[in-house]
């Protein structure tokens, strides 16, 4: 039963946000396809360099004229609180918009896209007027403080695997110290973030002080990056991306960049865990919006003792997903996003097979109802710990087993990539746990548990070459700032 009609959706042409509305851009004409069907979702013109050069210029003019930055906080922080609730407001828009042109079911972006959202903007929003600087090196003769100054235009750039809430992490922060933002969504997604800039300006946020532009990465991101009128540059996507947006950084600025990248997080399961509530997260953990997120718990680190069991109740879980579209009611496993991702994740599967590793479910295409890019969730045992299938981002629904003898092994295993985003430890051994939190040289690190709560008071963000910086958290909040320091001798 589908829950909508996908061919009813057909975001507008004029889909760059710059000024306060719509507009067709100047540059290049592309098509954008939807991953559930391979039908077509929209045709879009992407900015030109010039045009993304006058919406830069236009938002920093904006951010002045409107006093964005200078207002009371108080206000800025009513204004982003009503655009929070507009968005959850427009729900019957937003939510089919975003699955028909993504990897999320629309059952998933109600449940939590959606409102995730909306509840990192008012978190941010709150924010306003409690971070306003510290005091310090005070005497009766001297009064020192810190002043936290928007840096003007924030240039943002975003991946497609959670289009809408990737927005929120940077769009929250930036604008709640008194930016204004560019935003360059991925040219895969880019339609739901124009009406989500079509609400901030409903909600009343001055117009000018968030613009979306379309096109490419290596034209309109870089040229993003590299506008002189862009103070800090806010980035999520792989790490490739990453170098190349610091370089440009280094190369104009320097101006400070925070880069969310990618990840090969482990999960490690001991023998002493709850083995049946383990394998459900383990599962979960890689096969939630089909492995695209950047936290997949992508690498099984098993006991040996345990090792049958888990890949057993693994397979279980795998062979009961029902692969379908984002609209199909009883869609547990969605799309991958293009046809081209699923050829990398095929070819990284094949290769592996190739040279000895040994699919246990999985390793291929999905067929479904619908003519879309879908693959199997699968277990690949037998992958060389030195293979890509081992140590590179598959970001698909590709989960490796390994397994060791002890906690020694667990944790060497564990660090043995270049990535540090995430890792999942699931045990009943305290002392353990306490041991792995200290030891795994990953940003985050899960206890029995796999995943965020919507608790964004906790920063997220990689070591090593999953990132620099942080996204959510008061971290997130004062690396939107810059920090002034003031010493009045009185
Ligand atoms: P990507 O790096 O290909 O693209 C991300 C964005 O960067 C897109 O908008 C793209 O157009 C733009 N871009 C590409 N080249 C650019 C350049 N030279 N200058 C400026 N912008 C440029 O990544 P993707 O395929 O869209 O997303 C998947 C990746 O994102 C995965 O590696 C995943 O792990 C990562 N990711 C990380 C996090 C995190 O929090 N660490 C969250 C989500 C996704």
């Amino acid at each position: 039963m589908p829950l909508f009609d996908p061919d009813t959706i057909r975001p507008a042409l004029a889909a760059n946000f710059i000024g306060g509305k719509a507009v067709v851009g100047s540059g290049h004409s592309f098509m954008v396809t939807r991953p559930s069907d391979g039908g077509l979702l929209g045709e879009l013109r992407a900015a030109d360099t010039q045009q993304l050069a006058d919406t830069v210029e236009n938002a920093a003019l904006a951010q002045k004229a409107s006093g964005w930055g200078t207002m009371e906080p108080r206000g800025r922080m009513r204004l982003l609180r009503r655009w929070a609730d507009l968005i959850e407001a427009d729900a019957a828009t937003l939510a089919p918009l975003e699955a028909a042109g993504s990897s999320r079911t629309l059952p998933e972006i109600l449940a939590w896209d959606l409102p995730y959202t909306a509840e990192c903007i008012r978190f941010f929003a709150e924010f306003a007027d409690k971070h306003g600087g510290e005091i310090g090196a005070t005497t009766p003769d001297k009064l020192g403080f810190t002043l936290t100054q928007p840096y003007g235009v924030v240039g943002a750039i975003a991946p497609w695997n959670l289009p809408l809430v990737m927005a929120a992490w940077k769009l929250g922060p930036a604008l709640a110290a008194g930016n204004a933002v560019v935003l360059k969504p991925s040219e895969l997604t880019p339609f739901s973030v124009v009406r989500l800039a079509e609400l901030a300006v409903a909600a009343g946020i001055p117009a000018g002080v968030f613009n979306v532009v379309q096109g490419g990465g290596a034209d309109i991101g870089d040229a993003l990056v590299r506008h002189e009128a862009v103070g800090k540059v806010s980035f999520t996507g792989s790490t490739r991306t990453g170098r190349a947006i610091m370089a440009a950084c280094a190369q104009t600025g320097p101006k400070p960049s925070t880069l969310e990248l990618g990840g090969k997080s482990p999960q490690l399961v001991f023998a002493d865990a709850d083995i049946p509530k383990a394998s459900a997260l383990v599962a979960r953990a890689i096969t939630l919006n089909s492995g695209q997120v950047c936290v997949a718990g992508s690498r099984l680190l098993v006991q040996d003792k345990v090792r049958d069991e888990v890949v057993e109740r693994l397979t279980t879980a795998f062979e009961s997903h029902r692969i379908g579209s984002t609209w199909d009611e009883g869609t547990t496993m969605g799309p991958i996003i293009s046809e081209g991702q699923l050829a990398q994740i095929d070819g990284i599967v094949q290769r592996a097979r190739a040279n000895g590793a040994e699919a246990v479910t999985g390793g291929a295409r999905a067929t479904s109802p619908q003519a879309g890019s879908y693959y199997q969730p699968t277990l690949l045992a037998n992958a060389a710990a030195d293979s890509e299938a081992v140590q590179g981002e598959i970001f698909g629904p590709v989960l490796t087993v390994q397994s060791f003898a002890d906690e020694e092994e667990a944790f060497a295993l564990a660090n043995g990539t270049r990535y540090g985003l995430a890792a999942g430890v699931h045990t009943n051994d305290l002392s353990r746990a306490m041991r792995a939190i200290r030891t795994l040289d990953a940003g985050t690190v899960w206890v029995n548990r796999y995943g965020r709560s919507d608790d964004f008071i906790l920063p997220t963000g990689g070591f090593r070459q999953s990132g620099v910086g942080k996204d959510l958290g008061r971290e997130a909040y004062l690396a939107s700032c810059k920090v002034k320091t003031a010493l009045i001798q009185i």
